[in-house]
């Protein structure tokens, strides 16, 4: 049989979602915050505890409209990690932020919370941890010095649906917390995100600057007469086109979880000899942490084995695909950078690889990504 190409994603679709969209042009209701939006907002809110969570067209948008409730100022200080996607930064220097880059951990790309202390001053006022591959960073230490020294955490959970810290879910910990249903994530809804406020005190003005800053929200729920302008906005809130996708993929998510942790646990089982024979290492999960199967990767010797890794497989027609350049170390940022080395962000870069993992991933195509993970290492067939 001729081998057909193995994507890295494929976007599902899980049910539902097409008979939804039909619904919201049924009921003729197609902009934001109709039904489907109350549905996954309501469902959303329940499963993680989130006192509030506003739906978003984005991941993107959902941390913009965080650092806009924080009321991020030119000269303030923001700190995240050098190892995340552009937008965990972008929605800060929007506000004129000064963005200072933290170090990963030695072996795990997350934030190395234990660093963190150095890079405080007076001047950070937030504080954004990104939970890589669904995995928690550690949040109790970090809570702690935020308290200690008055700053905000908005966690970065673009990636971290349905995992959790200790008991908590992630997203649920910080004071904001961003969500992404980017097609390439695990529930997706072509584009979109999640605003979670668990800091009660935002609640009121979140509404208001999702709604473009009116009180429309209030108004619809008969809290005002009329609505107004009260404060800025913008346009924040999803069509309700979205919303019914989305809807039809999280009435779906334990199943979709399911089949990925299933996948995950293939993958580092049949991926173990080549570990413990030092080829590369495996993913890690601390104790605190549960993950959500969100990325399966490999952390190669060096960056000359992992580009020649991707080659071959490459050349199997099986797409794996490496992960951030650093951030402080990108065009636009790399002479605004302070200059302190961060070797662990470029270490990952240069090391890591993804394997394709998505929901239609089947049990064959995943041997056969093995397999050719072995014949790379071994120059034997099979696994
Ligand atoms: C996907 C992602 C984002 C952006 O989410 P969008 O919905 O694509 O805007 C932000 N941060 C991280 C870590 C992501 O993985």
């Amino acid at each position: 049989m001729q081998d057909v190409a193995i994507p890295f994603n494929k976007p599902l679709l899980a049910g539902q979602e097409l008979t939804y969209i039909q619904q919201a042009l049924t009921q003729g209701k197609l902009s934001g915050n109709g039904y489907f939006t109350q549905q996954c907002q309501g469902f959303l809110q329940v499963r993680y505890g989130l006192p509030l969570a506003l739906l978003t067209t984005s991941g993107t948008a959902a941390l913009e409209m965080a650092a806009l409730l924080l009321g991020i100022q030119p000269g303030d200080e923001v700190i995240m990690p050098s190892f995340t996607f552009t937008s965990t930064a972008n929605a800060f220097l929007l506000r004129g932020a000064r963005i200072i880059f933290a170090d990963s951990l030695a072996h795990h790309p997350n934030l190395d919370v234990a660093q963190l202390a150095l890079l405080i001053t007076p001047r950070t006022r937030a504080v954004v941890p990104v939970h890589y591959a669904g995995v928690a960073c550690d949040m109790a230490p970090l809570m702690q010095l935020a308290q200690e020294h008055g700053f905000y955490v908005v966690e970065d959970a673009a990636q971290a649906i349905e995992s959790r810290y200790q008991d908590q879910a992630l997203g649920a910990v910080g004071h904001l917390a961003a969500f992404s249903f980017h097609e390439t994530k695990n529930i997706i809804a072509g584009e979109g995100g999640l605003l979670a406020i668990n800091d009660p005190h935002f609640a009121a003005r979140a509404e208001i600057i999702w709604e473009k800053g009116t009180n429309r929200a209030a108004f619809f729920r008969g809290q005002v007469a009329r609505y107004q302008w009260v404060d800025i906005g913008s346009s924040f809130l999803p069509s309700e086109l979205n919303a019914a996708y989305l809807w039809g993929q999280l009435e779906r998510l334990e199943a979709i979880q399911e089949r990925r942790q299933q996948q995950w646990q293939h993958y580092r089982a049949g991926l173990q000899t080549l570990a413990a024979a030092g080829y590369f290492a495996l993913p890690t999960v601390p104790d605190y942490a549960v993950h959500n199967a969100h990325i399966f990767y490999l952390l190669c010797r060096n960056q000359a084995e992992r580009d020649g890794l991707i080659r071959h497989l490459a050349q199997r027609q099986i797409l794996a695909v490496s992960h951030y350049q650093p951030l402080h170390a990108s065009p636009y940022y790399q002479a605004r950078h302070d200059g302190r080395p961060l070797p662990h962000a470029l270490a990952h870069a240069q090391r890591l690889v993804r394997l394709p993992l998505y929901y239609e991933l089947r049990p064959a195509d995943q041997q056969r990504v093995l397999n050719a993970v072995q014949h790379y290492y071994t120059g034997q067939l099979s696994v």
